[in-house]
């Protein structure tokens, strides 16, 4: 039996681009549902058929606008899912979601159906913001959902982005206290990142230096009452995403959806799914290896120590510069001041 793989659905679709997105998205709120779900029904049923009943710890439909899906359509998903494989019983289940696109009654529905972890695009508590950026919903639409989803008593994380051009370390610290007011035990804060080809690529836009944007980095840690638990991501510590965690120790995860790729294990072999299930290429366990090094190296606890592991890291580099890295017994990891210089880091550690 192959082992468990956690499970991704790519969700492409959203009501309008926002001005910073260069994610693979279309701005369709109305596409051909049903072929969408024929489409991924499809895939799930090649992967049942290739790795067998495997255990499913986690899935996560991420987007684009996962919350924009008819509920028929996400429950002819998740019924494949079921019929397809091994559910664990405590399976973490996460919705993206638009503030707009998801009522009391929808966000019922979801939740009937196996939803009982939302991740919510806030992005900002400042109305002027939310327009610049080109998102669709007002403060007023994310605190309604929020407050939705914390009486249904729903597993709950919200998105915000920082970094704006007229951003500094006081607004920033201005937003982490406002943030702290709402009573979230997982948040993600989100440098905002200028890509050429968005409309903010084209704006000219004069954004925080380098520095300036390490600053407020340094004061988001400092001001969130939520630790810090990956470079973007503070949670309390049983309200970590088990998904993204799974993920970033190097488990096996399938990726379902065009733009969705995946770490498949079979058969003791490495694969990877790049763009769809037909493009699959091995992976060798080197390689593997310091895909776990990148990935476990951007949460604070660090990368597991494992034979694999151990064989890519440089120990002579590691040795001289404990102001960086700290190595425990089971774990090496990044210092506070290593998170900030971390793709710096890689180039020195990985043999
Ligand atoms: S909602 Fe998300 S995926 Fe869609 S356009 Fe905005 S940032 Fe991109």
């Amino acid at each position: 039996m192959n082992c468990p793989h956690n499970i991704y659905i790519h969700v492409p679709f959203c009501m309008s681009k926002c001005n910073y997105c260069a994610f693979y998205s279309l701005a369709c709120a109305s596409p051909d549902w049903q072929k969408y779900s024929d489409d991924i029904c499809g895939e799930l049923k090649f992967w049942a058929k290739k790795l067998g009943r495997i255990k499913v710890p986690t899935i996560f439909f991420g987007g684009g606008t996962p919350s924009l899906m008819p509920i028929n359509i996400f429950g002819q998903i998740m019924n494949c899912i079921n019929e397809s494989f091994d559910v664990d019983k405590n399976c973490e289940i996460t919705l993206e979601s638009n503030p707009k696109t998801l009522d009391k009654s929808k966000l019922s529905d979801f939740v009937s159906m196996g939803v009982n972890r939302l991740s919510i695009g806030v992005q900002s508590l400042n109305n002027d913001e939310l327009e610049f950026l080109g998102r669709r919903h007002n403060v007023d639409d994310a605190l309604m959902l929020l407050e939705n989803v914390q009486n249904m008593g729903l597993r709950v994380s919200a998105d915000f982005i920082y970094g704006l051009p007229n951003h500094d370390v006081k607004s920033v610290e201005n937003l982490c206290q406002d943030i702290n007011k709402l009573g979230l035990r997982h948040i993600s804060m989100y440098e905002l990142t200028i890509e050429k080809h968005t409309p903010f690529g084209k704006m000219n836009l004069k954004m925080p230096t380098n520095e300036e944007m390490a600053d407020m980095y340094i004061a988001i840690n400092e001001h969130l009452s939520l630790p810090r638990y990956e470079v973007s991501n503070y949670a309390v510590p049983d309200e970590h995403c088990k998904h993204n965690e799974n993920i970033w120790a190097g488990d096996a995860y399938i990726g379902v959806g065009r733009a969705a790729a995946g770490r498949i294990f079979m058969d003791n072999v490495w694969y990877d799914e790049l763009g769809g299930y037909e493009k699959l290429e091995k992976i060798d366990n080197n390689t593997r290896a310091v895909e776990k090094i990148i990935t476990g190296m951007r949460t604070v606890r660090g990368v597991l120590l494992s034979e694999d592991v151990v064989k890519q890291i440089n120990f002579d580099w590691v040795k001289n510069h404990d102001d960086l890295v700290v190595q425990s017994d089971k774990y090496l990891s990044v210092s506070a001041k290593g998170m900030l210089v971390l793709d710096n880091i890689m180039l020195d550690l990985i043999k």
